[in-house]
């Protein structure tokens, strides 16, 4: 999420390391999941803008960048912070420019979807798009500024394992017990998905829904959180299936908002010149530059 603790990395060298998302295994969970549903269309966008790349590797992008000060302006495109007291996500309060991992998902997916804008342009709009979904489903995504979405609350967990709240529900949790194996954690989350369940994901993909959701598991995160902040086998057992569940989630919404942003980007129909409306200029001869022709 955000900056916060110095990590060693290798021997000598320093790094500003934060939690700042689902670790590298949540975000290729969801972006595997969501590969596995797909439509035609969005698959074949998809391949359009990222080549060889799947959603899985895409979705690594965005935290990957993080260090490049040109991309600096996305920072707070990672999260949502909201007060203590506050039952939902007001977005004139919460979010009033825009610049928040709510609003940021709509734009980017209009943006990957949108034939007119250049391919580099759309490429890396997907890219967002899928690492800000993910981010979403993580609860803590939806936090509390003053502590940096857990960042700044020190955990012990399983013993020995120094880390920090934020950083318990990206990796240390989802790790505990797959060891880094997030192909198979992807595909035992699809076996067991439930249809019903799978069905109300994809039918909202409202993202401010999506952050009201974490906020709500937000809350119960720090009114369970142990007093002396060390965490264990109990409080594994009774965490993981939400994350298992926010995972899920997150993964098939992403398949459905990438199959609905696409549908509607779909190549358009030639249209008549005489069908257009006078004095309204057509958009559709620049859009179709974009497109590769048709067999
Ligand atoms: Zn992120």
């Amino acid at each position: 999420m955000q900056l916060r603790c110095a990590a060693f990395l290798g021997s000598a060298l320093i790094a500003t390391h934060a939690a700042w998302g689902w670790g590298g295994e949540g975000h290729q969970i969801v972006g595997a999941i969501a590969m596995t549903r797909l439509t035609p269309e969005a698959r074949a966008a998809i391949v359009e803008l990222l080549g060889d790349e799947d959603l899985a590797t895409a979705g690594l992008w965005a935290d990957q960048i993080r260090g490049d000060p040109t991309y600096d302006w996305a920072k707070p495109f990672h999260y949502v912070n909201l007060p203590r007291t506050a039952e939902a996500i007001d977005l004139a309060r919460d979010c009033p420019t825009g610049e928040c991992v709510v609003a940021a998902i709509p734009r980017f997916l209009a943006e990957a979807a949108n034939r007119s804008l250049p391919h580099e342009k759309r490429k890396e709009a997907l890219k967002f798009a899928v690492h800000f979904i993910g981010d979403l489903h993580q609860p803590l995504h939806a936090g509390y500024k003053d502590d940096l979405g857990g960042n700044r609350i020190q955990i012990v967990a399983f013993g020995d394992q120094k880390t920090n709240l934020h950083a318990l529900w990206d990796t240390v949790l989802i790790n505990h017990r797959t060891s880094g194996d997030w192909k198979r954690l992807a595909e035992e989350l699809v076996a067991a998905a439930q249809p019903g369940l799978v069905a109300e994901w994809q039918s909202n993909l409202d993202s401010t829904d999506w952050a009201n959701e974490s906020a709500a598991i937000t809350r119960a995160i720090y009114r369970d959180l142990p007093a002396d902040q060390k965490v264990d086998e109990a409080y594994y057992a009774a965490n993981i299936e939400t994350i298992r569940r926010r995972l899920t989630a997150g993964g098939y919404r992403m398949a459905a908002a990438l199959n609905k942003a696409f549908a509607a980007a779909a190549v358009p129909a030639p249209v008549a010149p005489t069908a257009k409306p006078s004095g309204q200029r057509a958009p559709a001869a620049e859009d179709r530059r974009q497109v590769p022709a048709a067999d």
